[in-house]
């Protein structure tokens, strides 16, 4: 059902060409990966799949629909972004309820999302503490929770844990890892941490100049790195 493809996709901002004709078939279910530099496209590529940004050329397609005109409210996906962008005046709970109140969900039915997504990301606690009363990792985990409250068919996280400390970062893949197995729904993660994407990861996409260089399971691409630059980023042989 949700299938996710992408065909010629291409972004050009102004005369600039950043993401240059990308082709991708994601399974339902899939843990996707993107790597590659800076400025490689990555976040644009993500923007793009959730609606955030138009495509230039090509279609986006989810369940064998073509989503490039539909609002990103209407795609069934949900993004986790680097900054966390929580309302500091509101409470979690209402934090996460807010995206459900918006789309006029019945309240109890979003009490009982935000209290199973609670439950799973260990929240309970701090379901009524302001956000700047929790650390970065509670942060990142509360806005995980808003994605997961609106039940969406596709995650998309754009280096989600890139703002937390080393041992954070550890715990909350693992978090993120269970998080897959527990709900099964395909995500779309972009990181530029060679760790994170060999041990999430299904497959890697490693993107380079808004161009796909090879995509793979973690193991295909540190075997057979198809060049110099993926074996550099894989840290395979070549
Ligand atoms: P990444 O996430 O891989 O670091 P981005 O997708 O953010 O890369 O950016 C890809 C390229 O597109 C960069 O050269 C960036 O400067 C450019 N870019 C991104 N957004 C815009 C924009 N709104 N206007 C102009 N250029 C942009
Ligand atoms: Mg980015």
């Amino acid at each position: 059902m949700a299938d996710l493809a992408l065909h010629s996709v291409e972004k050009t901002f102004g005369a600039l060409k950043v993401i240059k004709g990308i082709d991708l078939d994601i399974r339902n279910g899939e843990f996707i990966v993107f790597v590659g530099p800076s400025g490689c496209g990555k976040s644009t590529l993500l923007r793009m799949i959730a609606g955030l940004e138009n495509v230039s050329g090509g279609t986006v397609e989810i369940g064998g629909k073509v989503m490039n005109n539909t609002p990103a409210p209407q795609r069934g996906i949900a993004m986790v972004f680097q900054s966390y962008a929580l309302y500091p005046h509101m409470s979690v709970r209402e934090n996460m309820s807010f995206g459900l109140e918006l789309s006029k969900t019945p309240k109890a039915k979003i009490q009982e999302r935000v209290d199973i997504a609670a439950g799973i990301l260990q929240l309970e606690p701090y379901l009524d503490r302001s956000p700047r009363e929790l650390s970065g990792g509670q942060r990142q985990r509360v806005a995980i929770g808003r994605a997961i409250v609106r039940e969406p068919e596709v995650f998309l996280f754009d280096e989600p844990l890139s703002n937390l400390d080393a041992a954070l970062r550890g715990q909350t893949r693992v978090e993120i890892a269970r998080l897959h197995a527990r709900l099964g729904t395909t995500m779309i993660y972009v990181t530029h941490d060679q760790v994170e994407a060999m041990t999430l990861a299904d497959r890697i996409v490693v993107l380079n100049g808004g161009e796909v260089a090879q995509i793979g399971t973690p193991l295909e691409l540190y075997r057979n790195p198809a060049n110099a630059f993926v074996a550099g980023f894989i840290g395979g042989q070549q």
